[in-house]
C-alpha cells in the first residue's frame, strides 16, 4: 500500500519506518509506518521526536 506522498528524511527503526513529508499546506508531517507483515501500524505525528519515540516503544500485535 504505497502512500503517495514525497517522503524524505526516511529511516528505520527496528520495523518500523520514519518519513518526513509535507502535508500540502506548508506543514510537515512524520509519518511512522511498520512494515513487518500483517501489522499494518501507521500513524502521523507532529514532530520527529514523536514519531521516533512512536518507532522505538512500537511492538507488533503479531509475532
Ligand atoms: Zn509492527
Amino acid at each position: 500500500m504505497p502512500l503517495n506522498r514525497r517522503f524524505r528524511d526516511v529511516t528505520r527503526i527496528g520495523p518500523v519506518q520514519i518519513g518526513t513529508a509535507n502535508d500540502g499546506r506548508g506543514r510537515e508531517k512524520h509519518t511512522a509506518a511498520c512494515t513487518a507483515p500483517r501489522c499494518g501500524f501507521s500513524a502521523d505525528y507532529d514532530s520527529r521526536a514523536a514519531a521516533e519515540l512512536a518507532a522505538r516503544t512500537h511492538r507488533c500485535p503479531i509475532r
